[in-house]
């Protein structure tokens, strides 16, 4: 596997039993998008995405009713939990007396340093981190107008360092910070800049990215290109649509980079001229199969036996067509020679007993 940048050194802060920044893992965050209060929906939704592998979820609290949900909602799962809060300290009070695990809050638009004190000395006692999140369409006006008059890289390193400083006046510590914007080369810009100024944990996204492909694309060169550079503690995937596909996202930019094993890996080639099977297909099949595994395996899925098998060799299973046939492989050697009808059957029986050798 390829070796990225070393990572940055950053302080760390525990969300719950998840651990954020230091040496720890990146981890995978997402939003559920149901009204908090319907406790039901939202209880369903976070197991949905805890099973997709997302390590810490964030609920939108936009009122009290929201905020008092979050106690039942706590006892119903076990992945933890962010209250995202805009403004309002006595939602914040309120979410931490429910039992959240981490709030969202930015302290210099909470208007009224006493409010922001009250909240520090709840976080402070519950061992609550905050995360200022600050977004390039809601940057100040004053910080705007002082950087050209619209949101820029410096401005947003700017705004994060103003409810910084609230914070560390108030000896409160346990800080990670995100700098979202949709443009994806002003994110990368503000991330890189803010590295070089502070050292607490940076969570990474691209806000408002977009729908399930344009959106993913975009998080995947932002964050990736940021995580290449060995920045970056956590990351959340931002798509108009189910947020379960936030996660899958997510963990797929974790491991093309290399830094997280998670589920099987689906290696398929382009097809060319040599391919005489419906390869697009049976990838899909494939592809369906695998959703179901948990295990790290890499399967691969190619066109012709001339380089098929060859091309995947560090594959641990995989398939190869031919002309009326084809060739079922394991780690690039030929196992079994089985007609293209059988070749998907084949194929799952052995994903099956190597799951079964590696329990
Ligand atoms: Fe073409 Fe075969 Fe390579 Fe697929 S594996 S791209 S069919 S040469």
């Amino acid at each position: 596997m390829g070796e990225i940048m070393e990572r940055r050194k950053t302080s760390s802060v525990c969300i719950g039993n998840v651990q954020v920044g230091g040496t720890a893992p990146i981890s995978v965050q997402s939003m559920t998008n149901t009204k908090t209060d319907n406790v039901e929906a939202t209880v369903a939704q976070i197991k949905a995405l805890h099973l997709a592998g997302c390590d810490i979820v964030r609920v939108a609290v936009p009122d009290m009713s929201a905020a008092l949900a979050i106690k039942q909602i706590k006892a119903r799962i076990d992945v933890p939990l962010i209250a995202d809060i805009h403004f309002d300290y006595r939602l914040a009070i309120a979410a931490m007396e429910s039992g959240v695990d981490a709030l969202r809050i930015n302290p210099g638009n909470i208007g009224n340093i006493e409010h922001v004190a009250m909240i520090v000395t709840e976080a402070k006692k519950h061992h609550i981190p905050i995360r200022i999140g600050v977004n390039a369409g809601s940057l100040e006006k004053g910080i705007q107008e002082k950087y050209g008059g619209h949101p820029s890289p410096a401005g947003m390193v700017e705004s994060a360092l103003q409810h910084i400083a609230i914070l560390e006046k108030l000896e409160f510590y346990d800080i990670k910070i995100s700098l979202k914007a949709n443009d994806v080369p002003m994110t990368i810009k503000a991330y890189q800049l803010m590295s070089e100024t502070v050292n607490y944990p940076l969570h990474l996204g691209i806000t408002e990215a977009g729908t399930i492909k344009s959106g993913i694309i975009k998080s995947a060169v932002g964050i990736g290109a940021l995580l290449a550079q060995g920045i970056g503690d956590t990351i959340r995937v931002s798509l108009t649509g189910d947020p379960v596909q936030e996660v899958r996202a997510a963990n797929e930019i974790l491991k093309s980079l290399g830094l997280k094993e998670y589920g099987p890996t689906l290696v398929s080639c382009p097809t060319c001229g040599r391919c005489n099977i419906d390869l697009a297909a049976i990838a899909e099949e494939v592809e369906k199969k695998l959703s179901t595994v948990r295990k790290p395996i890499k399967v691969a899925v190619m066109g012709c036996i001339v380089n098929g098998p060859g091309e995947a060799r560090e594959a641990d299973i995989g398939i190869a067509g031919g002309k009326g046939q084809g060739l079922v492989f394991r780690k690039g050697e030929i196992i079994q020679t089985v007609a293209e009808d059988q070749l998907l059957t084949a194929l799952f029986a052995e994903i099956d007993k190597l799951i079964e050798e590696e329990q």
